[in-house]
């Protein structure tokens, strides 16, 4: 068994493998890149080579271009690819579409790589699978104990009970483009709403490719400025990414109620500083208990905290005696939240 700092530790760059000479989620352009998922804080354009599973190499193609990277390979979940003496196997992740964790072992050390996770049912992707390993990788975006999420089942019924209480307003709903968005239609189509779903033009490429995947998203149409003449928008459901709410996109609406679906409107105050009318706590990344049980049921010697609110999560490790150190990587965002 190695050291697990010889076969993985962080770097400007990201994460890096010596043994097998790649990067996990690098946040400069290098040679070889192993990518978790499609959030842009995690997959950059311009790498000499990309591993990664077909979904995630799709939305890169969508969001960057073909010519997103010099060459890429298809990773399979479960199956292993051969880096250098290395060997790599992909798991899902439950966070976005093709969305995985990557597991690393050489010469008896296993290291997981978990990127952006959650453990809640979610229609629109694949579940996390826990893989047990020496040294566990996880982010702490709602590391603290404070972040308990509700059933987003629940948070959906406030916004189908908001569209009764006020048939005539547009709800607008800020919602990130790859991922949340989606997630988001799908709730509201399992909560019984079959009307069409109107969309900001940025979303419209994502859309298609989830349908495409067999994910059923119900009929969406382009929220254009024709819709509002013809006064198809009042008492509508529109989602937009939270960047097109304080741009002339927005004031196309009428009297529009102020929605945002993410972990943080967990947070009064952030809620309160973007306006939001109608918070909706739904959120791609584990809560403080999910981390928990997550760490529990892995059962690793060891845990590495990315980013995000490190320190209660290293904290409540070494008082249950797991060995726990923070990275401070830099460069993640928590775009999909
Ligand atoms: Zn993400």
């Amino acid at each position: 068994m190695i050291k697990p700092d010889l076969l993985l530790h962080p770097t400007p760059s990201g994460l890096y493998c010596p043994l097998g000479d790649f990067f996990v989620d690098p946040v400069r352009s290098v040679g070889r890149a192993l990518v978790t998922h499609g959030h842009s804080d995690h997959a950059r354009a311009g790498h000499g080579h990309v591993l990664a599973t077909r979904e995630t190499l799709d939305i890169m193609a969508i969001r960057y271009g073909e010519d997103f990277c010099g060459t890429s390979q298809r990773a399979v979940f479960g199956e292993t690819v051969w880096i250098n003496g290395v060997a790599v196997r992909f798991h899902p992740a439950g966070h976005v579409l093709g969305s995985a964790q990557i597991e690393i072992e050489a010469q008896g050390t296993r290291i997981v790589v978990s990127g952006d996770y959650k453990r809640g049912a979610d229609p629109t992707c694949a579940s996390f699978e826990p893989v047990p390993c020496d040294v566990f990788i996880t982010e702490a975006t709602f590391g603290l104990p404070v972040f308990h999420h509700p059933e987003p089942r629940l948070e959906i019924q406030k916004l189908l009970t908001s569209l009764q209480q006020f048939p005539e307003r547009s709800h607008l709903i800020g919602a990130y483009a790859l991922g949340k968005a989606q997630r988001v239609i799908s709730l509201i189509r399992r909560g019984g709403y079959d009307k069409p779903i109107y969309i900001h033009g940025s979303m419209a490429r994502l859309c298609d490719y989830y349908c495409e995947q067999g994910v059923d998203l119900g009929e969406l149409r382009p929220a254009t400025a024709e819709n509002k003449k013809s006064g198809s928008l009042r008492g509508a459901v529109v989602i937009g990414p939270p960047s097109a709410f304080n741009d002339r996109w927005a004031r196309r609406f009428e009297d529009p109620l102020a929605i945002f679906a993410s972990g943080w409107m967990m947070v009064r105050q952030r809620a309160k500083q973007r306006g939001v009318e109608l918070p909706l706590v739904i959120s791609d990344h584990c809560d403080w208990p999910e981390l928990l049980d997550t760490i529990r049921e892995v059962g690793p010697q060891e845990v590495w905290v990315t980013h995000g609110r490190e320190e209660a999560l290293v904290r409540w490790c070494e008082l249950s005696g797991i060995k726990a150190r923070p990275l401070h990587l830099v460069g993640y965002e928590d775009e999909g939240d």
